[in-house]
């Protein structure tokens, strides 16, 4: 898992010529969220390389194996956290929140990377806003009635779609994904222009979290960047804004920022990143595998035991798991309870993802929970299903 590649890149946000390699996972599936109709189609899936380095001066964290040509977004995509009461009770929070905190009432936001333009219409039913939403992966034939004064174009993130008008820009969960999002945040400060008050809202993974969880589910190929507070406030402010407020929100999963723009440009000047952090970056190789050789040992003694083993949550999380470790039929079922999942197989490695009462007919031994978060109600469903079988934390 050794890095391979470009040591001393520029780093994309700073500019520093220092990029240090520490990770790489080579043949990793481009889309851990898209769910495969045949096995065959699964394990055959488009791959690309994670090839993981660090700028010393900001904090930076990127792939420097990302190929955008393999990265276009289907409509396929399945993101579920829109299925969560807390994840929806988030947004309506954060919504309520701008809305007071910058008076956003009467005026139009734009929202870049909106997908169904859930948040944005919550924004404009809460503030009586007017809103437009870009997204790629718009499907309107399938995505949820958008209320009144809230359109979704089907297009790609240009200057263009941020005009002098917007009183609010929204970007969520976008700028990890992109291959220049010090280029993204540049365009998008050029297409407010001479306005002072627009407000920028933007939000990432905090990629603090996938560093030290050692998940490797959290390191996906989707994810071009992994931002810390210091390379997020150094993309946002060498773009040519002032930070009003940066934090981690949702439990300390992401990362927020809130930003007007400035009317004098500035060179990138990096944040340093806290000392602890770049530590865990440079020790992140030798604790991850140590991390996959102990998921290894596990499957060997299950193995050695004939154990029947099934891994409940069909996400990231597995398909990243099933990849690292190479498990293609050993395991070859994956409970999951969202109905758009069962039938279809996953990323990479093929496991089929069946619904909860399918372990009812053909029982197994052992359950592997592939997220801890859900372990006492995974114990509960298997009790009601009248499973006996030993949940297994991965
Ligand atoms: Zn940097």
């Amino acid at each position: 898992m050794k890095a391979t590649g470009n040591p001393g890149l520029r780093c994309p946000v700073c500019d520093t010529a220092d990029l240090r390699p520490f990770y790489a996972q080579l043949g990793v599936p481009t889309h851990v969220g898209i769910l495969w109709p045949t096995r065959e189609e699964a394990v055959d899936c488009p791959r690309g390389d994670l090839d993981l380095g660090y700028c010393p001066a900001c904090g930076f964290v990127y792939n420097t194996g990302f190929d955008a040509d393999l990265n276009a977004y289907g409509h396929s995509y399945d993101n579920a956290l829109h299925f969560s009461a807390v994840f929806q009770a988030y947004e309506q929070d954060l919504a309520q929140r701008l809305i007071d905190t910058y008076d956003i009432r009467d005026s139009d936001v734009v929202e870049i990377g909106s997908g169904s333009g859930h948040f944005l219409g919550l924004v404009c039913a809460l503030g009586e806003n007017r809103g437009t939403g870009f997204d790629p992966s718009y499907d309107a034939e399938h995505a949820e009635p958008l209320p009144a004064r809230v359109q979704v174009v089907n297009e790609y993130f240009s200057r263009e779609h941020v005009d002098a008008k917007a009183d609010l820009v929204v970007c969520r969960h976008v700028l990890e994904h992109v291959d220049d999002p010090a280029g993204m945040l540049r365009s998008l400060r050029e297409g407010i222009g001479d306005r002072s008050d627009t407000v920028l809202y933007l939000e990432v993974p905090n990629g603090l979290l996938a560093l030290r969880r050692l998940s490797v589910g959290d390191l996906i190929y989707e994810h071009v960047s992994y931002f810390l507070a210091s390379s997020l406030r150094t993309a946002v402010e060498s773009a040519g804004f002032e930070i009003l407020d940066l934090r981690e929100s949702y439990d300390g999963q992401f990362l927020s920022v809130e930003a007007r723009p400035t009317q004098v440009p500035q060179a990138p000047r990096p944040t340093a990143p806290d000392p602890d952090v770049l530590a865990d970056i440079q020790a992140f190789d030798e604790h991850a595998r140590k991390r996959v050789t102990e998921w290894a040992d596990l499957l060997d003694r299950l193995a050695a035991a004939d154990e029947r083993v099934v891994a409940w949550g069909a996400g990231a999380k597995a398909v990243g798991f099933f990849n690292v470790l190479g498990v293609t039929t050993d395991v070859d079922r994956v409970v999951d309870v969202n109905p758009r999942k069962q039938g279809t197989f996953l990323a990479g490695t093929g496991q089929a993802v069946v619904p909860p009462d399918a372990l009812v007919t053909d029982p197994p031994g052992t359950v592997l929970v592939m997220n801890p978060y859900y372990a006492t109600e995974i114990g509960q469903m298997l009790a009601d299903l009248g499973v006996d079988a030993n949940v297994q934390t991965v």
